[in-house]
Parts: structure tokens; C-alpha cells; sequence
């Protein structure tokens, strides 16, 4: 079991002579340091949830996601190190040969159940699991105390003077907590998610621009040039991404840089939100890291 470690987390300048010449300066939270599996932003959007069902004496912590899906990680990973039992209700038939990311949540100890794709629905627990010992967290932790959670994030950012705080977005969880101390600019990972911006603004933010032409062909999609990006940037920074979330930030925030989106002597804090097991997915050789 491996203990989450907070002080490895720590703020990098984002070298690269684009920002120099943009006269901008872009820094880094490495969220990604602070635990391999509950990595990133998925232990603040947790916190709340697993006390809360600590206080209502809930043993179960069920959830919900896909078969590559770091919330499911983070969630069986965070259960075993606080002592809870979980289950985890995955969209898709159980596959042949399960991804890695399945066997390590197996492995950690939770159960699964696969519900076949035009049956799943998010939030629904199939009858057999449904019991009083559950505790319910939604899809990506999405909600109120997802997003309280995320908020605190903001104990790690150590300057409170960045123009905006820059993060990937799928559920638009952590957008909406970071949103509530600083300007945010969330990259949208999805294609055509065009409610993302509602389901953030319902949480309580309205410093917000949610920007959607990223996704490279939509979630976990990806094209060559985004790979071909991922190695520059380790090149040149050492700093690993993972193509799901974080590499179409830093993507985003180099081209809109590229394209003068930014005012002179801009701050920019981009989050590093975790996610590197999901590289397993490419083939051998794509990734220099
Ligand atoms: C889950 C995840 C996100 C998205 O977080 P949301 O709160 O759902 O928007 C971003 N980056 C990484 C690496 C993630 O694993």
C-alpha cells in the first residue's frame, strides 16, 4: 500500500522559449507526484465523499466508470488506504484481456461489475449491489463535495497572483473547485460536451471560460501530432503527460499562446492532474517516457 505523499507536490516553471518570446509565464502544479494511482486532482475530489460516508457509517463506497477510468483507480486505491470495501460499476462488457488499469483495480480489491453499454446507466446500481452499506459517489466524482473537495487544491498553490489556473475537464469537477479561488480556463477532453459549461456553473463558478476544441477526436482519442507534442514537451521540460487529459492542456495552453490568446506578462498555472497510467494504453515506442 502506498501512502500519499503531499510534499512531493510542487509548482515547476513551464520552460519552453514560446512563453519567453510571448512574454508570459506558464508554471506547473504537479499534482501527479503525490500518489501513483490516486493521482492528481482524483484524491482532492474524493476527500469529502469517503468522510461522509465515514460519518454515515457506510462501509461500501460505490461508484461508476469506463474500463480505462483513473476515478475508478483513484477510488479503489483510496478505499484500500482508508479502510473501505468498494465496488465499481464499469460501462462495457467485461473484457477478454482486461487493460491494465482493470487488473491493478481488481488487485486493490474492487469488485467489479460489468454492465453492457446500452444498459449501463451512470448512477444506477444493478439490484444485486444495492444495500444499505453502500455510499453512492457519482461518475468522476462529480458534485458538490467533488468539487468542495477540488477546492482545496488551492492549499498547494502558493502564489495567488496567476491570471488563470489552466486544468483538463471531463466532468468539469475540478474546474468548478478551482473556480472558486481564481480565474479558470478549462480544456474540454470531450468532444461536443457542449453541456460541460452548465454542469461547471452549477457547482458555483462563474470565473470560467470552458474552451472545446482540443480533444483531438474526443475522449482517449488522440492523433500523432499530440504524441509527437507529449515527447517534445518531456524533451524539453521532463515533464510527463498523459495523453487522455493532461497533454491536450498543454497542448491547448502552446497553441493559444501561439496564437496571441494572451495579454503580455499573463500567468499562467496549468495543473498537472495525474493520469500517466493511461499511457499503458499506447503501443511500446510511441512514448520516449
Ligand atoms: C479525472 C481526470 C481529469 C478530469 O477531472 P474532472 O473533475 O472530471 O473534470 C483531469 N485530469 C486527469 C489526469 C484525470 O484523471
Amino acid at each position: 500500500m502506498v501512502d500519499i505523499d503531499f510534499s512531493r507536490i510542487e509548482t515547476e516553471q513551464l520552460t519552453l522559449p514560446l512563453f519567453t518570446e510571448k512574454k508570459i509565464q506558464a508554471d506547473v502544479l504537479r499534482l501527479d507526484k503525490m500518489h501513483p494511482e490516486i493521482s492528481g486532482n482524483k484524491w482532492f475530489k474524493l476527500r469529502y465523499y469517503l468522510e461522509e460516508a465515514r460519518q454515515q457509517e457506510k462501509t461500501n463506497i460505490v461508484t461508476f466508470g469506463g474500463a480505462w477510468s483513473n476515478h475508478l483507480l483513484a477510488t479503489a486505491a483510496a478505499c484500500q488506504l482508508y479502510g473501505f470495501s468498494c465496488t465499481g460499476i464499469v460501462r462495457g462488457e467485461r473484457p477478454s484481456t482486461p487493460s491494465p488499469v482493470i487488473s491493478r483495480i481488481e488487485d486493490l480489491g474492487m469488485e467489479l461489475v460489468f454492465i453492457p453499454r446500452n444498459e449501463y446507466r451512470a448512477g444506477q446500481v444493478p439490484g444485486k449491489q444495492a444495500g444499505p452499506r453502500n455510499y453512492i459517489i457519482a461518475e468522476g466524482g462529480y458534485g458538490e463535495a467533488g468539487a468542495k473537495g477540488a477546492a482545496t487544491i488551492s492549499d498547494y498553490i502558493q502564489d495567488h497572483h496567476y491570471s488563470f489556473i489552466c486544468c483538463a475537464a471531463g466532468t468539469g469537477t475540478m474546474a468548478a473547485g478551482l473556480g472558486r479561488t481564481g480565474n479558470v480556463i478549462a480544456i474540454s477532453v470531450l468532444r461536443n460536451n457542449l453541456e460541460l459549461e452548465e454542469k461547471i456553473r452549477k457547482l458555483g463558478v462563474d470565473k470560467l471560460s470552458v474552451i472545446h476544441d482540443y480533444h483531438f477526436g474526443g475522449y482517449a482519442k488522440y492523433t500523432d501530432e499530440l504524441t509527437r507534442f507529449m515527447n517534445n514537451i518531456y524533451q524539453q521540460t521532463s515533464i510527463p503527460t498523459d495523453f487522455v487529459y493532461t497533454a491536450k492542456l498543454f497542448y491547448a495552453v502552446n497553441d493559444l499562446a501561439t496564437k496571441n490568446h494572451f495579454d503580455l506578462g499573463t500567468r499562467l498555472l496549468l495543473i498537472h492532474s495525474g493520469g500517466l497510467i493511461g499511457n499503458l494504453s499506447q503501443n511500446k515506442g510511441t512514448l520516449i517516457f
